[in-house]
């Protein structure tokens, strides 16, 4: 398989030669400090149906009634526009991650808290994020919800499809989903509903620290 990079059709050969990092006046830690948390990004991987997309709206909204800045990046949403250009092959799925990494990124430097809701089956693809980031500002949120169990919620009728065939390497069905080798949160949804996953969550974001100031 060849890197994104390499079959990019925007690919400047010369850009590292005059392409410079330009620091800003204004610093994350300042944009941080004005609201008052420590930026960071929860990346919520699962099985189609796990209950990523669910969780993750409930958990922003938990944090925005308690004042903080969040932003959700979810799913199909960005195929609409940032990668409306990218399809489904291998090397497709790998850009498409990487550039929600990087704009994960760019919202963490903003000072947000990120929540993003992608499959994501591959370790290598999360680990790539996740070496975009300093340590403290990257975790990994494992929803745990075995295969039945989302076959059976089917919210969006994609289990059927894939099982009659209409829809080829399907996660779970004959496509990997690769388990968190060492998520930061693991969250098991059959035994506990939306609302007490969701509160499962920002306990540990305040244990942790990150809803309050400086660390
Ligand atoms: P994903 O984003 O992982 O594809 P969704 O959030 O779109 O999954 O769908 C999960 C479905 O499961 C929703 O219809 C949701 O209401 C349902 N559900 C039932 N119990 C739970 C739970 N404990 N946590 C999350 N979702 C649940």
């Amino acid at each position: 398989m060849t890197s994104p990079e390499q079959t990019s059709p925007y690919q400047n050969k010369n850009a590292d030669h005059y392409v410079v990092w330009h620091n800003t006046s204004v610093n994350q830690q300042e944009r941080a400090q004005l609201k008052n948390q420590q930026p960071v990004v929860l990346w919520f991987t699962g099985l189609s149906g796990s209950g990523k997309s669910t969780i993750a709206n409930a958990v922003e909204r938990k944090l925005w009634q308690s004042g903080h800045h969040t932003y959700l990046l979810d799913g199909d949403n960005v195929r609409h526009g940032l990668n409306k250009d990218l399809g489904f092959s291998d090397d497709a799925r790998v850009e498409n991650i990487r550039r929600i990494g990087e704009l994960a990124k760019l919202f963490v430097d903003a000072g947000n808290i990120v929540l993003t809701a992608f499959i994501s089956p591959f370790q290598s693809d999360r680990d790539q994020v996740r070496a975009l980031l300093p340590q403290e500002q990257f975790l990994e949120v494992f929803i745990d919800t075995p295969l039945e169990v989302c076959e059976s919620r089917d919210p969006k009728g994609l289990y059927k499809k894939a099982r009659a065939g209409e829809i080829k390497h399907f996660t779970g069905i004959d496509s990997e989903y690769q388990v968190p080798a060492s998520a930061e949160l693991h969250i098991h949804t059959e035994e506990q509903t939306v609302e007490q996953c969701a509160d499962e969550i920002v306990r540990t974001l305040i244990q942790l620290g990150y809803l309050a100031g400086n660390k």
